[in-house]
Order: C-alpha cells, then sequence, then structure tokens
C-alpha cells in the first residue's frame, strides 16, 4: 500500500483545523475543528486539542498510525525572512521557527505545538512547514521596506513580510487557469476578503506587492482590524487616551474594522441592517469598500498592465453587494463587472466581468489547505 495521503494541520490561537486529504485525486477524507482551546468549556491546550484530532481521526478509521499517510504539512504562520518556500522540518528549522516568535507572539507559538505533538505521534514521518509569509518573499524592496530607519529596521526586523500567502499563491495560480493561460501570462490582483482581508498584486505568478505588513494588522479594513491608520493615533491614544500598549493592541485588532465601526463583523449581518436603513452599518460597509477601490487603484499601478481582479474567502466569494461596490466606475481602468454574472451564488470559479470589460473579473474559492497538502506531499515524496 503507497503512503498518499496527507494530514493538513492549522493550529491557530484558540482552534486547531484539520483536513485529511488523498493526494491521488484531491479528496478530502476528513476534516474537523476543535475551538476554545484554553477557554471556558473547551479543552485545555495545544497538546490536548491534537490528541483529540488525533483520536477523531483513530474513530473515522484514518488514524495517525496508517502507513497510507505521507505526510503532515503544517500552517506557520510566520516565516520572516528566513523561511521563503515550503521547508522540511527537522530540529534546527524548528529552532529558527522559534526565533520568529517575536514577529508572531500570537501564532507562531501555536504553530510549534501542532509541530512538535505531531512529531512526537509519527518521528518516522516527513513534517512540512508550509508559511503564510513565503509567497510574499519576492516582494522587491522599493515595496517591503517601511521608510524608517535603516538601523533600527534591521534590528528589528521592521519590514513588510504580507500573510495569506498560501491563498494568493493557490487563488492567483487557479484565476491564470480559469483564463486558459499560464500563470506566467497574467498579472492579477488577488483580493482575500474572510473575517482578515488582504490584497496581493501577482505579476506572471510572482508577487509584488501586498496589502499586510510586518503584522496582518496593515492594509484592508478587516471584521475586527483597523486595517492602515495613522502610526501616530498610536502616539496620540497613549498621552492623550492614557491607554497602553496592550489596550490599543486589542482595539485595533480585536476592537476596530467592521466591528469597530457599526457592532457588526459578519458581512451578513452588516448587510441584512443596510436593508433596514441602519446607517452605521452602511457606513461600515462604505470604509471597506472604499479602503478596497484604493487598493485595487494602486495595485493596477503597480502592476502597469492588469489581467484579472479575483475575489476570495468569506467575503469575496458570497458578497455580490461587495465585489459590485468596491469595482464600480472603474471603466476607466477596463474594469467593468456584469450584474447578473455577480449576482449568481456558486461554490465554483467563475468570470463575473462583462464582454466588454477589458480586465476580467472572477471569483475563485480559496483552499488554503489542498495548496499546504500539494506542497507538503511535493516536498515528502523527495
Ligand atoms: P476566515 O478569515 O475566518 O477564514 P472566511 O474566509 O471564512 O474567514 O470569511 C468569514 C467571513 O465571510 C464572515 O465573517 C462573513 O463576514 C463573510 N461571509 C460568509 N458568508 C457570507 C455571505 N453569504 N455573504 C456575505 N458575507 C459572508
Amino acid at each position: 500500500m503507497s503512503a498518499t495521503r496527507v494530514l493538513v494541520l492549522n493550529s491557530g490561537s484558540s482552534s486547531v483545523k484539520y483536513q485529511l486529504l488523498e493526494m491521488t485525486d484531491h479528496r478530502r477524507l476528513a476534516s474537523g475543528l476543535v475551538e476554545r482551546i484554553g477557554e471556558d468549556g473547551g479543552v485545555a491546550d495545544h497538546t490536548e486539542a491534537l490528541r483529540q484530532v488525533s483520536a477523531e481521526l483513530t474513530a473515522a478509521g484514518l488514524g495517525l498510525d496508517s502507513p497510507q499517510l505521507a505526510a503532515v504539512g503544517h500552517r506557520v504562520v510566520h516565516g520572516g525572512t528566513d523561511f521563503t518556500e515550503p521547508t522540511l522540518i527537522t530540529d534546527a528549522v524548528l529552532a529558527r521557527i522559534e526565533a520568529l516568535v517575536p514577529l508572531a507572539p500570537l501564532h507562531n507559538p501555536a504553530n510549534i505545538t501542532g509541530i512538535e505533538v505531531a512529531r512526537a505521534l509519527r518521528p518516522d514521518l516527513p513534517q512540512v512547514a508550509v508559511f503564510d509569509t513565503a509567497f510574499h518573499a519576492t516582494i522587491p524592496e522599493a515595496a517591503a521596506r517601511y521608510a524608517i530607519d535603516t538601523a533600527t529596521a534591521e534590528r528589528f526586523g521592521i519590514r513588510r513580510y504580507g500573510f495569506h500567502g498560501t491563498s494568493h499563491a493557490y487563488v492567483s495560480r487557479a484565476a491564470a487557469g480559469l483564463l486558459g493561460k499560464e500563470p506566467s501570462e497574467v498579472n492579477v490582483i488577488v483580493l482575500h476578503l474572510g473575517n482578515g482581508a488582504s490584497a496581493s498584486a501577482v505579476r506572471g505568478g510572482v508577487c509584488v506587492d501586498t496589502s499586510m505588513g510586518l503584522t496582518p494588522l496593515e492594509g484592508l479594513v478587516m471584521g475586527t482590524r483597523s486595517g492602515d491608520i495613522d502610526p501616530a493615533v498610536v502616539f496620540h491614544l497613549q498621552r492623550v487616551g492614557g491607554m497602553d500598549t496592550d489596550e490599543i493592541d486589542t482595539l485595533l485588532n480585536k476592537r476596530s474594522g467592521l466591528l469597530g465601526l457599526c457592532g457588526a463583523n459578519d458581512m451578513r449581518e452588516i448587510g441584512r441592517r443596510m436593508a433596514d436603513g441602519d446607517e452605521r452599518a452602511q457606513l461600515a460597509f462604505d470604509v471597506y469598500v472604499h479602503r478596497l477601490r484604493r487598493y485595487v487603484g494602486a495595485f493596477t499601478a503597480v502592476l502597469g498592465t492588469l489581467d484579472a481582479v479575483v475575489f476570495t474567502a468569506g467575503v469575496g466569494e458570497n458578497s455580490a453587494a461587495v465585489r459590485a461596490a468596491a469595482l464600480a466606475g472603474l471603466d476607466g481602468l477596463g474594469i467593468v463587472v456584469d450584474p447578473v454574472r455577480n449576482a449568481v451564488r456558486s461554490s465554483s470559479a467563475r468570470l463575473i466581468s462583462a464582454e466588454s470589460s477589458r480586465v476580467s473579473v472572477a471569483v475563485v474559492p480559496t483552499d488554503e489547505e489542498l495548496e499546504i497538502a500539494r506542497d507538503t506531499y511535493a516536498l515528502a515524496r523527495g
């Protein structure tokens, strides 16, 4: 029996998601989620959560001890400048991922625990780290550097790393396929609009700019994150508002974005409230869309010529209202959305641009687990 299955583990700060994929036909054999780690009613810690994942797989007859399991792929949020490719995990690699914890204090420790537990359970199996930052490693210095004192930036690793890289990689490649082209033949803007949201500019399959920065806080308006903000707001809140660093961190990451503007972070609820004439919901939507348009314009200029704008993730795949508003009136840039195509609900990759549109507009469901599984399987097979 040959080993053709890959387990993908996504150990987040308070949850562990898993999928078991059969790589010969990309079938999903099992998937699940252990939530509320460390919270009331949840499991105690990540070690406990991974034991539960292991037990669920065993109960489904797909235990980690299966000889058909070829490898385990781990999503790792921050690869810094060290990791620009999926990487086979060794003790030395794990130590380097640990050294990056200061850049991602919430995420990398959870990822590391996932790796440690999986390695303890199956020390014989190849384990692969797939980094959220890796796809953005090709961004040129002009776009990656912040205009601050060089010595300070270098000492503390302050530069734009970007995140959601596996999604941007998968979706930009799938969009080229939808257009009947090779990734190397097209320039695309990918708008990953989930609870977290980011934009990327991809030239010929190579990422050249992205909206997230040192951390996932920069860029687009998100469910609970502010996105771009004048950094002096932080000093103002410290000096005038008397807030400390942790309070401001929580404000900008957890109490801002759509939630901060209108009290709801789910675009479906915002849509319902807008239909009822709720002005705060309308303003939240307008701020969200305005920021998106800014990035579409900026990244169109970065790319010079644009072949496609691609929407993905929860909001991007499902909200026709956001897609229509984000690209309304951009016929001057060659971007025209077809309202009938845009209104169609589907879980398949599809074009929503008008025949007259020079630039294609597409909706492509993202699949980060499949992307991680492919990278993992490729490395595991050598
Ligand atoms: P995550 O970043 O947590 O992976 P997702 O990509 O699953 O998030 O996106 C979640 C968000 O997608 C929800 O918060 C919600 O705002 C939005 N969403 C999901 N379904 C719809 C829908 N039918 N219409 C509008 N927005 C939706």
